[in-house]
């Protein structure tokens, strides 16, 4: 029996972690993939404060031996499901089970993805799924952004401030955003809208270097130069396991209070799964902190 199980070892589970454990619970961490999470993907971080510079790997590195060495247990195991008894919780795995007191759900979301065959070789080499992580690196630069919702506009807006110029890539004739957001764009020099079109093709070997685009309504090919690509049609969060236990928003998304609690009391959730709107490592660690220390109380109070 464990105090706290938390299931994912990103930036969110880790911090819930190192917080718990210092706050004297014993805990166990489940990682289905990357220990450190999705930021293990970055090649540069430079808006955690502290730091001017480091890579995704330097932090989660950093972070995971800060949470081993105060007495962690990490196992790679893929969390299916969480079953509630009342005082106690049984966290159901592919491998078996483990019961805890208390579970913090930090389990990320995942960025939808084109599907071209290079892309994710080329992600941090010309691709990005993030403009407040990576746009300060295409200042000055020609960029495109992928999508028509309110996150590709909202990336194109910020992206229009530093970049030379910015494409809007829509395969829709429409844009499915805010019309304000639509408007803002239309007024700058420096953007342009290229609507009914898809990306057929990501050009470039060690770096991206251009699109291949069609056309929707004729299937007519152009080609379209340009340093960087930022993708935003969708996250997909990864909480399809705890829909019963945690409740899921139209989205996907676990609601919770400002404790990070959900409608199950003793089951908490951390960073980007949860519902909010600002998915970066300073909001993820935060939440793990809030989660974890609000757990502690939970457990100490039972
Ligand atoms: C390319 C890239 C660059 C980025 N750059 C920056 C940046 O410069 N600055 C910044 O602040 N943010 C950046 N971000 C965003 C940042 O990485 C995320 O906001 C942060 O990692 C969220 O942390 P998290 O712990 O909530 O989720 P994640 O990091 O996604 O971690 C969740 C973990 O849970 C695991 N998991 C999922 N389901 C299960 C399951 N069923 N069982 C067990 N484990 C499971 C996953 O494998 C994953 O390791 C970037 C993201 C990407 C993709």
């Amino acid at each position: 029996m464990y105090d706290i199980i938390i299931v994912g070892a990103g930036p969110a589970g880790l911090t819930a972690a190192l917080y718990a454990l210092r706050a004297d619970k014993t805990v166990l961490v489940l990682e289905k993939g990357t220990f450190g999470g999705q930021i293990t993907y970055s090649p540069q971080i430079e808006n955690y404060p502290g730091f001017a510079k480091m890579s995704g790997n330097e932090f989660a590195e950093k972070l995971i031996d800060q949470v081993l060495n105060q007495g962690a247990e990490i196992e790679m195991e893929t969390v299916t499901g969480i079953r509630d008894n009342g005082a106690t919780k049984t966290v159901i795995t592919e491998e078996g089970e483990h019961e805890a007191k208390a579970v913090i759900i930090a389990t990320g979301v995942k960025h939808r993805q084109i599907g071209l065959p290079n892309e994710n070789e080329l992600v941090g080499e010309g691709i990005s799924y993030c403009a407040v992580c990576d746009g300060a690196f295409f200042k000055g630069q020609t960029v495109a952004v992928l999508g028509g919702g309110n996150s590709a506009l909202q990336e194109a807006v910020l992206l229009s401030e530093g970049c030379k110029k910015v494409y809007v890539i829509q395969n829709l004739d429409y844009f499915t955003g805010e019309a304000r957001l639509v408007e803002k764009l239309r007024e700058k020099d420096n953007v342009e809208f290229i609507m009914g079109t898809v990306i057929s093709e990501l050009e470039g070997e060690k770096s991206l270097e251009g699109l291949k685009l069609i056309k929707e309504s004729d299937k007519t090919e152009t080609e379209l130069k340009v340093d960087g690509l930022f993708v935003a049609i969708g996250l997909i969060p990864n909480n399809g396991a705890f829909a019963d236990i945690a409740g899921l928003d139209d989205w996907g998304y676990i609601d919770s209070d400002e404790a990070c609690l959900t409608k199950t009391a003793g089951v908490f959730v951390a960073g980007d799964c949860r519902k909010k709107q600002i998915r970066q490592i300073t909001t993820a660690t935060a939440d793990g902190s809030v989660a974890a220390l609000a757990a502690c109380r939970y457990i100490d109070s039972m």
